[in-house]
């Protein structure tokens, strides 16, 4: 090792607040569901700091988990990277985890932010909340429970019920009113559907500026993906949305997140650790959320303005990520049921 590695690595280990005798030689291979030039930049920044060559593989977080699962123990994968409590719940339930335990991560990382036996870690916060359109009378929608009000009839926009984020929103309406109540809910939001479920996030919220639907569900990032965008036009659909936090009387808005874990063959376990802590710290947490309009999971870490802007400070729902997580299939199977396509 150079003494300009050394110097890195204790420059490292300063600012994890870790021993400097911690090794950080060799590579770490990061297989990740997310795709932001800020993340790049941070792995080169791990890279740089540590000494430790990281080789990125990107794809969807559905293919990542069946190539680590096809891979079994030869798996070259030390951490993955994924967006969505669904997401790790699934690649948890497939036993790809293995326990990381780490005094840093536990005391920086809120416990409902992190599976309980250390099998992963949020590094970032998102919303679901509701969008309608500018002008359009919302009286009486507070909660998500009233997107089953028949008062909407055909006013709604959502994507389908495949779609990870919808299940972890319905996994949270799980935990928070039981699975009779749920069901009941379902069939009220699908009969005030405006159109069959299509397209992604940012496809309700331009379905709701054209006047198609009146209302949608989508993740906080997209709107301030578009507010934020070069092109006038995406400008213009969010200047033309209005956000309703829901549940700001109760429990709250429904909060996901990206995270992280170890995977059980890592042939790099050592340095996954140290990267998962390296995400921790305030730099990385700033930049790991900043670059994706995040808020970062780490508490008094700053985020991006646009985020004080569009939404400002509300009420989040507190339940833990690995129970709505974990109840992705049974919701996915009530909302089926009920006719969610
Ligand atoms: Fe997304």
């Amino acid at each position: 090792m150079t003494s300009r590695q050394t110097l890195r690595r204790l420059a490292l280990a300063a600012l994890l607040g870790l021993p400097a005798s911690v090794h950080a030689d060799g590579e770490l291979n990061l297989y990740t569901a997310r795709h932001y030039d800020t993340d790049t930049a941070l792995y080169d920044a791990f890279e740089e700091t540590a000494g430790v060559t990281v080789n990125v593989i990107e794809d969807k977080a559905g293919a990542l988990i069946e190539r680590i699962k096809a891979e079994g123990v030869n798996s070259p994968a030390d951490v993955f990277v994924t967006a969505d409590a669904g997401n790790l719940m699934n690649a948890a339930a497939d036993g790809l985890f293995q326990p990381t335990v780490s005094e840093t991560l536990e005391a920086r990382i809120p416990a409902n932010l992190r599976h309980p036996d250390g099998l992963w870690f949020a590094f970032t916060k998102r919303a679901r909340v509701i969008m309608v359109r500018e002008g359009v009378d919302a009286t009486g929608l507070e909660r998500y429970e009233d997107l089953a009000d028949p008062r909407f009839d055909d006013t709604i926009c959502i994507r389908s019920s495949g779609n990870v984020y919808n299940q972890s929103l319905v996994g949270s309406l799980i935990a928070a009113n039981g699975e009779e109540a749920t069901a009941a809910w379902v069939r009220g939001l699908v009969g005030n559907m405006a159109r069959e479920p299509e397209s992604n996030d940012t496809g309700q919220i331009k379905a709701v500026a054209a006047g198609e639907c009146e209302i949608a569900v989508a993740n906080t990032y997209y709107l301030a993906r578009l507010a934020r965008s070069d092109d006038p036009a995406n400008v213009a659909i969010a200047e033309a949305i209005d956000v309703v936090l829901p549940n700001q009387g109760d429990r709250g808005v429904h909060v996901n997140i990206s995270g992280a874990g170890v995977l059980a063959h890592a042939p790099n376990a050592g340095n996954a650790v140290l990267f998962l802590e390296f995400l921790a710290s305030d730099e990385a947490q700033r930049a790991f959320a900043e670059g994706a309009n995040e808020w970062p999971a780490v508490e008094g870490v700053a985020h991006a303005e646009i985020l004080d802007e569009l939404y400002g400070d509300f009420v989040q729902d507190d339940v833990d990520a690995w129970a709505f997580g974990a109840d992705r299939g049974k919701a996915q199977d009530i909302m089926e049921a009920n006719g969610w396509k």
